[in-house]
């Protein structure tokens, strides 16, 4: 097993009138990209920001990279990238004179810029001013920002909000080659399904308590969600009766049957229905998405209008 790069134990963060996180415990090893689900409000940016060093805890133990976030220095935090929420950038500075401004803050070395703005793919755009940018662009050099001083640990804040599907699938490619070089990678977003085979673990927090943590695959075993098949039928009572009782069937319309199986199960009811004939002329077998496995494990989505601004 991989050592720790992120230590959680029984943490809170409580403010005056309530707690964004209520008990929070889990560990990541090195190496793994990590996301951290959850619907607005569920204490994601709390936690990014606990394991960055600003904000404390009410109560509990973090060590990040075997450090006390709260306590440790520029050396800590050159490890670390981090690519905020809502990233802001000065708009007459170019692409190129944004990440040598960063590269000084950071004291690192500002002649890798060149470097990560190819990696981003902004190379071409390197020499225009951030105004120009559209939203991927600035996105990507947030990206490149944050990978600034090759970090061990990259914290990326629901990176691929208000990207097209082409430029998320671009993002994703960099953020595989950086887990192939053996960064470890903590990113949020309120998607489940767009991070299939991209994630090793998932985590998903509800009113600031974890409600699921595991591999996706993991995630949908606790889940345990049933498989439905919608069957086409010339005779849907004479399927219902052969059904038995012993699944849930119901009459959908007048030539249809829902049946929902246990997914484990689904290749047992196809070939009852298959031997049963009844004029079933078509079946469909809808297994669980993991928008379904998101949904069970983090019913409450609607927004939290108590969200404040830091102080
Ligand atoms: P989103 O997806 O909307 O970004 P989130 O999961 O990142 O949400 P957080 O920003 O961590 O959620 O907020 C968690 C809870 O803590 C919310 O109820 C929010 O109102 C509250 N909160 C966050 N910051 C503060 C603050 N400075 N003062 C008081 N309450 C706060």
């Amino acid at each position: 097993m991989n050592p720790s790069v992120i230590e959680v134990e029984a943490v809170v963060k409580a403010y005056p009138r309530h707690r964004a996180l209520n008990g929070v415990s889990f560990t990541v090893p090195a190496g793994v990209c990590m996301a951290l689900l959850g619907h607005n409000g569920a204490g994601k940016t709390t936690l990014m920001k606990l394991l960055l060093g600003l904000t404390r805890s009410t109560a509990g133990r973090i060590q990040v990279l075997g450090e006390d976030p709260a306590r440790a220095d520029l050396d800590f935090r050159r490890q670390i990238g981090f690519l905020p929420e809502n990233v802001i950038f000065h708009d007459e500075l170019t692409g190129e004179e944004t990440l040598r401004h960063y590269a000084r803050l950071k004291g690192e070395d500002p002649r890798r810029r060149g470097v990560l703005l190819e990696r981003v793919g902004l190379a071409d755009a390197a020499g225009r001013r951030v105004k120009g940018y559209s939203k991927g662009m600035r996105q990507r050099l947030g990206l490149a920002q944050a990978l600034l001083g090759r970090p061990k640990l990259l914290m990326l804040d629901e990176p691929t909000t208000g990207l097209d599907p082409m430029l998320r699938q671009e993002f994703y490619r960099v953020i595989q080659e950086l887990r192939a070089e053996g960064v470890t990678i903590l990113l949020s977003s309120h998607v489940l399904t767009e991070l299939e085979a991209r994630t090793d673990l998932a985590m998903i927090l509800e009113h600031g308590r974890i409600s699921a943590f595991g591999t996706l695959e993991e995630l949908r075993r606790e889940a345990a969600l049933p498989a439905v098949f919608r069957i086409r039928t010339r005779d849907p009572e004479g399927v219902i009766r052969s059904i038995g009782g012993e699944a849930e069937a119901r009459r959908v319309g007048d030539a249809e049957v829902e049946l929902t199986t246990p997914v484990e199960e689904k290749m047992v009811w196809l070939r009852r229905l298959m031997e049963a004939g009844m004029g079933v002329e078509d079946v469909e077998i809808q297994l669980p998405t993991l928008d379904h496995v998101y949904a069970h494990f983090g019913s409450d989505r609607r927004d939290n209008p108590e969200k404040k601004e830091s102080p």
